[in-house]
């Protein structure tokens, strides 16, 4: 059956104050970027959308009734969303390899992800939030002593507004629309240019709730819109997920109004890989570090710091594995990594490649276009070996399959370099020594960390965001719900 087939490939109207609307600036088509061709059609937001957005967004914070709801009824609204993604799972992976070049892999990890939190967001929506703290004897000036105490609970914070990055739209949508509006808030949605169509089968979704109009609003566009958006006095808090570079555009909007910015950023995040690594298990995690979303993920782990008498090894047995794996048509069964999303991001890596040769990197696999696939945007999985930790291949982002070897001496060498970046979003250790590896994890300078793989599934509970320039806030978990919420304290006296 022809993949196409399975999902709605048109929209031409967006999702504004409770219903679809046409877009002043029309349609544009939605490219799939393993055949370089148009599949889709997709609204065109602009000034005029985001504008009415953001006014039906702020009318239902406002006037209600959404966040004074019992939170119980919003949670099962949300559990109708959850259910909704659910039943519809077979578009949305489809969707995700149309527009992102995913594999079915690669669009099932990021879907379970996204059901996980999606749970998780639910149950933590459902609790009461507010505290009591202990009641305080206080003396007074003419000898008696008063006594009273205090709540604390959280409310909404009003106007989300979430911008999303095009390596993962559905799941990113989801879950920052669904834990947001789940704790009362409104939310307006502008997704990448390159993936509207995730965003707009999310829409879809909602659309069928039955929520108050202005709970939910979705508004496509490129960076003019966000930054209409973004710098819109209306909006109280934006969850912005993407790049550093971005980012910091993000929090130049928000300071005249002083937003909430929640910044979910870039990595180029260390694999530690020890003496005594397990090398099937070390080969693996290199694999899953580079060659994932081809290498579109931003906690990939593509700087492999790998102790100096194992090295040879590793780049040998990685490379190895690597060029056994089928790159090409996302839809083949056999498929293990597709395109990159466009061709600037093709261009981009095969500049990195010049630039880390002319550095003084050792090319071990890759490098190039793959032999035969000369439409869509394909790169080899690549992998450079004797990169020094301070070039520009070892300190910036390629976005791309390319793997960056570093070698190294000892513990503390590693843990250095690890931390030798700007950015602190991920890492992973592999040793079969688990107390030295989880020492070292202590001192690793990143968000979160993996120890030989992890725990093998989706941890519900684990926050996830960066320390440095890869972020500011934490999503996911309770931490990520709480990140939508303001905390209010309530103090009273005990008795009249
Ligand atoms: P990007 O920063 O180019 O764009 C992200 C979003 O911002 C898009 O919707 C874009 O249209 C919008 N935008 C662009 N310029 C804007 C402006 N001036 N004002 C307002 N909005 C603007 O990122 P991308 O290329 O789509 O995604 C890749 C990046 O995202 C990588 O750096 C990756 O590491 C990062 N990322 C981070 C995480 C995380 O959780 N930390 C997750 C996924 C992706």
């Amino acid at each position: 059956m022809n993949a196409i087939s399975k999902i709605r490939a048109n929209y031409d109207q967006l999702f504004i104050d409770g219903r679809f609307v046409a877009s002043s600036l029309g349609t544009e088509p939605v490219l799939n970027p393993a055949t370089g061709e148009n599949f889709g059609v997709a609204p065109l937001g602009g000034k005029e959308e985001a504008l009415a957005a953001l006014a039906a967004a702020r009318r239902a914070f406002d006037e209600g009734p959404w966040p004074q709801t019992d939170r119980n009824d919003r949670a099962d609204a949300m559990q109708r969303l959850l259910d909704k993604v659910r039943e519809r799972k077979e578009e949305a992976l489809t969707l995700m390899m149309l527009e992102m070049g995913y594999t079915a892999l690669q669009a099932g990890f990021l879907f379970g992800l996204g059901e996980t939190q999606c749970v998780k967001a639910i149950e933590i929506a459902r609790k009461d939030p507010t505290k009591t703290l202990p009641f305080l004897v206080t003396p007074r000036p003419d000898g008696t002593n008063a006594l009273g105490g205090a709540l604390v609970t959280r409310d909404p914070i009003g106007v989300v507004l979430a911008i999303t990055p095009y390596n993962a739209g559905f799941l990113l949508t989801l879950l920052k629309a669904l834990p947001a509006m789940a704790a009362g808030n409104s939310v307006i949605v502008k997704p990448s240019p390159f993936t509207p169509l995730q965003t707009m089968l999310v829409a879809d979704m909602v659309a069928e709730l039955d929520l108050p109009p202005g709970v939910f609003n979705v508004v496509t566009g490129g960076a003019d819109v966000g930054a209409i958006l973004g710098s819109d006095p209306r909006v109280d808090m934006v969850s912005f997920t993407g790049s550093d570079k971005i980012g910091s555009q993000i929090m130049i909007q928000a300071a005249p109004t002083l937003k909430k910015c929640h910044l979910e950023l870039g990595g180029k995040s260390p694999l530690i890989i020890r003496h005594d690594a397990d090398m099937e298990r070390a080969v693996m995690s290199g694999i899953f570090g580079f060659v994932h979303q081809a290498g579109q993920g931003c906690s990939l782990t593509t700087r492999m710091l790998v102790d100096n008498r194992i090295r040879g090894d590793f780049v040998a047995a990685l490379s190895d594995a690597v060029s056994k794996l089928k790159i090409g048509d996302p839809f083949a069964q056999d498929t293990f990594m597709g395109p990159l999303i466009r061709e600037t991001a093709r261009e981009r890596t095969a500049g990195f490649c010049a630039r880390a040769l002319e550095e003084g990197a050792t090319l071990v696999l890759g490098g190039k276009r793959p032999e035969g696939l000369d439409k869509g945007f394909f790169f080899e999985p690549t992998i450079f070996d004797n990169v020094t930790n301070e070039s520009y291949l070892g300190q910036n982002e390629v976005f791309g399959p390319i793997a960056a070897v570093v070698g190294f001496d000892t513990d503390e060498e590693a843990v250095r370099l690890a931390n030798q970046s700007d950015y602190g979003l991920g890492g992973a250790i592999i040793s079969r020594d688990a107390g030295t590896a989880l020492k070292m994890a202590m001192k690793v300078r990143t968000g979160q960390i993996s120890i030989n793989g992890g725990p093998g599934g989706f941890h519900p509970d684990t926050p996830f965001g960066g320390y440095k320039k890869s972020g500011l806030g934490r999503e996911w978990g309770e931490e990520g719900f709480n990140e939508y919420t303001e905390i209010k304290a309530i103090s009273f006296p005990a008795g009249n």
